[in-house]
């Protein structure tokens, strides 16, 4: 616990001194949980949130079919044996109203929400050198400072809309009904029955958003570019009794996912590929098939991620289940992917997805034959004809992990900006630190163990990580801390090498900071946004660098005073 003199838990009003010890931006599950900490310490700090209440991905994304692909219990906080007990999660994979209640539930039961400004666009972020502190200027014409801030932006929060004649990359677009990004789903109730409705992308978001809107549309037509490879989530309802054993395993769920590279229940199948036979792996991969959740992707053998043969040899297994659930071959070949094999991108799970395509209202326009030329003001046009619409939704995804950190101007040491710096693809000290910015951490940045899990399981390791530093820091009456350049650059280097092993490094998809509609990002790049060791190897390594009094970092209790550490 730090001592109230150092830890700024009076507002910081006499000269020089920052307004706040501690600012995070971003009330979503990592704010949420880094505010729990800070609270629990009588730091001063506040939390800007640029939507008008707290929630995150969770308060934006209210899309229809929405809903989570982890485990709802493997996804709640742990920190509070009394939250685990009240809680019941209604359903194995809970939808977006009720994880947005759920994380409304957290923050009113800590009394976290006083600590929160909502409707807080933070424009910049500048470090002043000679005062050490942050001084971030917000979009209601607001300056505020404090000595650390902590960025809690999550991964996918900078939706990007497509680069098509008609539509502007702020969402604007000259159609005359309504259209919105699937982010930016109103949360009045939006008409879906009776009308004319399109779907541009089929990444997690549309699938889920097709099977949904399919179901209730006169007429539903998918734009789809390139197919995912996708796998039956097989959601059900927690029953009162389910959640009694469930909350008696609390202990042994958070254990199992400690020790997976996903953070979830489903453990690696250390075999080895080769070393089964293929009936064997059939018959694993059949009932990993008819099981709910990520099994299938994360259950499987480790040499699906990194042995093409083994990899195509899954793929060819999923592209028959595709071929026996879907009714129109010709259709069933458009929805299988031909240039990644399975889970080598993010694998969506999906509810009927594949049978929403058997339904007489619904069609599949392939947009790699007929592509797109323009948005009208009544529909969309393609090479061979133009579609009427009331509704056109936008699947069409994120600037992810960096994007919603180049809306923001970050300016560190000496007035170097945070998006030259990673110009060329993000840099960084274990995901949480940035030579050059002082006193500024990354929770859930490009490259940390968190990004790459089930959020929440990762979420706890970063913040909890974060947090023990900055006890570090008031302990020792430091004022300033910076990421050492030599340990960025192994960092760094230690993420790009794990790529070189993957499949995934041939992959379009956001792991790979792949997005067609941002400038730099389209087919052909690469960058290095998250860190593939997995979860354990990746604490124990941070937990190694805390126990050396934080190697790799420098620490000061003036700008100009010698590192230590
Ligand atoms: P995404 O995976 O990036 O998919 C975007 C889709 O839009 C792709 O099919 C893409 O096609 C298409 N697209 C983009 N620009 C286009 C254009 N100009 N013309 C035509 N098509 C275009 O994004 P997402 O579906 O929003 O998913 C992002 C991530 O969010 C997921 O990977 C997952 O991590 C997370 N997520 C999680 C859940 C969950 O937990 N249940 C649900 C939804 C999302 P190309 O592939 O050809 O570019």
């Amino acid at each position: 616990m730090p001592a109230a003199a150092t830890n700024g838990t009076s507002n910081g009003s006499a000269a020089g001194e920052p307004e706040y010890e501690v600012i995070i931006i971003g009330a979503g599950v990592a704010g949420i949980y880094q505010m729990y900490r800070l609270a629990e310490r009588g730091v001063h700090a506040t939390v800007l949130e640029m939507g008008s209440d707290l929630g995150g991905t969770w308060f934006w994304n209210r899309y229809p079919g929405c809903r989570f692909d982890s485990e709802s219990y493997t996804y709640g906080y742990s920190f509070s044996d009394e939250l685990l007990d009240e809680w019941h999660w209604k359903e194995r994979f809970s939808g977006q109203p009720e994880n947005l209640r759920y994380l409304n539930h957290v923050a009113d039961k800590f009394d976290l929400r006083k600590y929160m400004q909502f409707n807080c666009t933070v424009e910049t972020a500048h470090f002043d050198d000679d005062a050490g502190i942050w001084r971030l200027h917000l979009g209601d014409g607001r300056d505020l400072s404090c000595r650390f801030l902590l960025t809690a932006l999550g991964l996918l929060s900078a939706p990007t809309y497509p680069r098509i004649e008609g539509v502007n990359a702020d969402g604007t677009d000259v159609f005359e009904g309504p259209s919105f990004h699937t982010y930016h789903w109103p949360a009045e109730p939006v008409e879906i029955k009776g009308k004319r409705v399109a779907v541009i992308g089929t990444g997690a978001t549309g699938v889920q958003a097709i099977a949904a809107i399919g179901e209730q549309a006169e007429h539903l037509t998918v734009f789809q570019r390139r197919p995912n490879w996708c796998a039956p989530l097989h959601n059900s309802e927690i029953s009162d009794q389910e959640m009694d054993g469930i909350r008696a395993r609390y202990d042994e769920i958070f254990d199992k996912c400690a020790r997976t590279p996903g953070g979830f229940e489903h453990e690696p199948d250390r075999r080895g590929f080769w070393n089964v036979t293929p009936e064997e792996r059939r018959a694993m991969w059949e009932k990993l098939y008819g099981e709910p959740g990520f099994g299938i992707w994360m259950a499987n053998f480790r040499e699906i991620f990194f042995d093409e043969k083994a990899n195509a040899e899954l793929s060819a297994f999923i592209g028959d289940k595709i071929r026996d659930r879907v009714d129109d071959p010709v259709i069933a070949e458009k929805l299988i992917p031909t240039d990644h094999g399975f889970g080598v991108q993010r694998v969506p799970l999906e509810t009927r997805y594949y049978e929403t395509y058997n339904k007489p209202n619904v069609n599949l326009v392939d947009i790699k034959e007929t592509p797109i030329t323009r948005i009208t003001p009544t529909g969309i046009e393609t090479t061979e004809q133009h579609h009427e619409f009331d509704l056109i939704v936008y699947a069409t995804g994120f600037d992810a992990i960096t994007g919603s950190f180049d809306r923001i101007d970050f300016r560190g040491s000496g007035g170097v900006a945070l998006r030259d710096k990673w110009g060329d693809g993000p840099v960084t000290y274990i995901g949480l630190m940035v030579n050059g910015f002082p006193n500024l951490m990354t929770i859930a940045g490009p490259q940390s163990g968190s990004a790459s899990t089930n959020y929440p399981r990762g979420i706890e390791i970063g913040v909890d990580w974060v947090t023990g530093m900055l006890d570090y820091v008031w302990e020792n009456g430091y004022t300033r801390f910076e990421a050492d350049q030599d340990a960025e650059r192994e960092w760094t280097n230690h993420v790009i090498e794990m790529y070189s092993m993957m499949l995934m490094r041939k992959a379009q998809g956001w792991f790979t900071g792949y997005n067609s509609n941002v400038d730099g990002h389209e087919k052909g790049t690469i960058r290095y946004l998250v860190y593939n060791g997995g979860a354990p190897k990746y604490k124990r390594r941070i937990d190694e660098i805390a126990d050396h009094d934080y190697d790799g970092v420098s620490f000061a209790t003036q700008r100009t005073a010698v590192g230590v550490g």
